[in-house]
C-alpha cells in the first residue's frame, strides 16, 4: 500500500486513497493528527505523538518538537546522553504514523508520498528523503506542500483556470503559494514562505504578555518554566480562536498564576507577525507576475490558520474572505493521499499531473570586472531561476577570464543573494581550459534538475569537446557505513509497546496538569493518575478501558477538552 504523509513541523498525519476520496488514517489513539514529537522514558523506550508532547512540560529534556526546522542539518538534538539528528527523530514518526497505518488497514505498508514545504531546499528535501528510508518507507515523491493542499481542495477538477492562493501558516512555517490548473496538469507558479514564522511565534507573543505582567523568571536555566509557559500560551491562543478573551494561567513555584488576555490585546501584541505575513504574499505575486485580483480565491491550509486575527489580516490583505473548507490542518495529508493513489493508479482518479517548480534559484560563482578593469570574484550567477517549472534544464555560456588560464572553476550555489557568499554552496566542478587570451574560451554550463530533486551539473568546452558532469547529492558527508550504523542504531530503539500507547498518553497528560494546576484541581489531577495507575497494575481490559473514559472526563473537566 502507498500511503501520503504530511510531516509536519508541530503535526504530522498519514492519509490513503479510500473509496473515490482521500481518507485520514487515525492513529493509536484516534487522532488524525499525530503531534511530531519524540521522548524517551526513563527506561530508553521511545515515545512518539501525543504522549510524548504531553511530556514535554514535565520533562523538556527528554523530549523533543519542532525539529523539523533542523531537518538537513547534523546538529545534534540531546536527550540526555542520547543524541540525534532532526532526521532521525524524523525518521521516527514516520516509522509510527506507518505503524498505525499498518495496524489500522491491516495491510503492510510499503511507499510513501511525503510532503515538504515548497521552499526546502535541495538539502532539505534529501533529508526528508532519508528520514522515510530509515523508516523502512519507499518514497515514491516528495510533493510540494501547497500542491497536495491544491489536490485536497479538489481543484484539479475544477472548470476554471484561475489561479488561485494557498495561504499555509503551520506550527513553525509560513508558505504561499500560487497555483494554476491547465489541461489538468496542477502547476505551483509560484512560491515563497518564511520557515520561521508560524503558531509557534505567536504562543511567545502570548507568553510574553504573560511574562510582563507576571513577572515570569524566563531566564536560560529555566527550560521546565519557558516549556510550561509555551504550553499555557497555547492553550490561551486556542481559545481566543473561540472566544474574545482567555485566562492565561500556569503554576510556578506552586503558586498560581494568572491573567486574562483579550483578543485585541493578542491582536495589537501580534502585529508585528502579522505584518510578516504580507510579503511572503506579495513576493510570490511578483514572481508569478499575477496580482491579487486575478486570485480566483485564497485557499487557507495550517492550524495556524484557524486564529480570526489571522483570517482578519488575510480577508484585509486581499480585502475578500478566505476559502477554509477542508479542514485546515488535513487538507496537506488528504492532498498527498490523492497523489498516493495517483502513484497506486487508481482508476477511479482521472488522470491528473503536477509539476513542480524549483523553490530556488540555481547557479555557479562568477568574476566580473567594473569599469576601471578591476575584478570582482565571487558574484553570483542564475541558471535556473526560481519558480521555473520542474523538470528544467537551461545553459548558459561563460568565457575564460584570465589570459593563459588553464582550467575553469565553478562553485555550484542555492540561494537568491548576489554573491555567492551568502548563498548555500552544494558543490563545485572544474575543468581544464586551453589556454589562450582571456575570453577566447567559451565554457558551457548546463544545470539540470528534476522533481526528485536531483541536481546535475554538465560542462563542457565546445573548443576542446571537454566535458565534465557532476551531480548534486546529500552533501552531508556521510558514507554507506556510517549510513547503515545509524539506521542499525534506530532499529535497535525500542519503541514503547503500541497497545499501550493510549495509557502512556493518559499517564503523561494527567503527570502534565498535575505540575500544571494547583489546589484542587492539581489533587484531583494525583488521584486520577493514582486511580488509572492502580487500574492498569490489575492487567484487566475492561476495568482499564473503563479507568480510561473517566479519567479522560475527569481531565477534560479540569483543562477543558482535548484539542486533537
Ligand atoms: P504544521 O504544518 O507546522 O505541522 P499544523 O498545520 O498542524 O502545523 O498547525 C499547527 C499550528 O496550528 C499550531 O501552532 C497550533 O497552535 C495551531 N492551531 C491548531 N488549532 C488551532 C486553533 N483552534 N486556534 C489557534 N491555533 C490553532
Ligand atoms: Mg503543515
Amino acid at each position: 500500500m502507498i500511503v501520503g504523509i504530511d510531516l509536519g513541523t508541530t503535526n504530522s498525519a498519514i492519509a490513503r486513497w479510500g473509496d473515490g476520496a482521500p481518507e485520514l488514517i487515525p492513529n493509536s489513539l484516534g487522532d488524525f493528527l499525530t503531534p511530531s514529537a519524540v521522548s524517551l522514558t526513563d527506561d530508553g523506550d521511545v515515545l512518539v505523538g501525543m504522549a510524548a508532547r504531553d511530556r514535554q512540560s514535565v520533562y523538556p529534556d527528554r523530549t523533543a518538537t519542532a525539529f523539523k526546522r533542523l531537518i538537513g542539518t547534523q546538529k545534534p538534538i540531546l536527550f540526555g546522553t542520547t543524541r540525534f539528528t532532526a532526521e532521525e527523530l524524523s525518521a521516527l514518526v514516520l516509522k509510527s504514523l506507518k505503524a498505525d497505518a499498518e495496524r489500522h488497514c491491516g495491510e503492510a505498508v510499503t511507499s510513501a508520498v511525503i510532503t515538504v514545504p515548497a521552499y526546502f531546499s535541495d538539502r532539505q528535501r534529501k533529508a526528508t528523503r532519508r528520514a522515510g528510508e530509515l523508516a523502512g518507507l519507499q518514497v515514491e515523491r516528495l510533493v510540494n506542500e501547497p500542491t497536495a493542499a491544491a489536490l485536497a481542495y479538489g481543484i484539479a477538477d475544477r472548470e476554471d483556470r484561475d489561479p488561485f492562493l494557498v495561504f499555509d501558516l503551520g506550527g513553525g512555517t509560513f508558505d504561499v503559494s500560487i497555483v494554476e490548473i491547465f489541461d489538468g496538469v496542477i502547476e505551483v507558479r509560484a512560491s515563497a514562505g518564511d520557515n520561521r514564522l508560524g503558531g509557534e511565534d505567536f504562543n511567545e507573543v502570548i507568553a510574553g504578555i504573560a511574562k510582563e505582567r507576571l513577572r515570569l523568571p524566563l531566564g536560560t536555566a529555566q527550560a521546565k518554566l519557558r516549556e510550561q509557559v509555551r504550553a499555557a500560551a497555547e492553550r490561551t491562543r486556542r481559545a481566543l480562536s473561540e472566544a474574545d478573551s482567555a485566562t492565561f494561567d500556569i503554576v510556578w513555584q506552586d503558586e498560581l498564576l494568572s491573567t486574562e488576555i483579550t483578543a485585541e490585546q493578542f491582536e495589537a501584541a501580534a502585529a508585528p507577525l502579522l505584518d510578516r505575513l504580507r510579503e511572503p504574499v506579495l513576493r510570490a505575486m511578483r514572481d508569478s507576475k499575477l496580482h491579487a485580483d486575478a486570485m480566483s480565491e485564497i485557499v487557507l491550509v495550517g492550524g495556524a490558520t484557524r486564529m480570526p486575527i489571522v483570517r482578519k489580516a488575510v480577508t484585509r490583505m486581499f480585502a475578500r474572505f478566505p476559502n477554509a473548507t477542508v479542514h485546515p490542518d488535513h487538507a496537506i495529508a488528504l492532498g498527498a493521499g490523492v497523489q498516493a493513489g495517483l502513484r497506486e493508479r487508481r482508476a477511479d482518479l482521472a488522470e491528473i499531473r503536477l509539476t513542480d517548480v524549483c523553490p530556488f534559484s540555481l547557479g555557479v560563482d562568477v568574476m566580473a570586472r567594473d569599469a576601471s578593469g578591476a575584478a570582482h570574484g565571487g558574484l553570483f550567477q542564475p541558471i535556473l531561476e526560481r519558480n521555473t517549472v520542474l523538470p528544467a534544464s537551461r545553459v548558459h555560456r561563460f568565457v575564460t577570464a584570465h589570459a593563459q588560464q588553464k582550467k575553469v572553476e565553478f562553485g555550484i550555489y542555492q540561494g537568491e543573494a548576489r554573491t555567492v557568499a551568502a548563498n548555500i554552496q552544494l558543490g563545485s566542478v572544474e575543468i581544464a581550459v586551453p589556454p589562450r587570451a582571456a575570453g577566447e574560451i567559451a565554457i558551457d554550463c548546463r544545470f539540470t534538475y528534476d522533481v526528485s530533486g536531483l541536481l546535475e551539473v554538465d560542462v563542457t568546452v565546445p573548443a576542446t569537446g571537454e566535458k565534465r558532469l557532476v551531480v548534486i547529492n546529500d552533501g552531508d558527508g556521510l558514507d554507506a557505513a556510517e549510513a547503515e550504523e545509524r539506521r542499525a542504531a534506530l532499529a535497535a530503539l525500542k519503541i514503547h509497546p503500541r497497545d499501550q500507547a493510549a495509557n502512556q498518553a493518559l499517564i503523561a497528560r494527567a503527570e502534565r496538569c498535575f505540575e500544571s494546576f494547583v489546589g484542587e484541581r492539581r489533587a484531583l489531577a494525583g488521584q486520577l493518575l493514582a486511580h488509572f495507575e492502580g487500574v492498569l497494575a490489575t492487567q484487566d481490559p475492561r476495568a482499564i478501558a473503563e479507568a480510561m473514559a473517566l479519567v479522560t472526563d475527569q481531565l477534560d473537566a479540569i483543562e477543558g477538552e482535548r484539542y486533537l
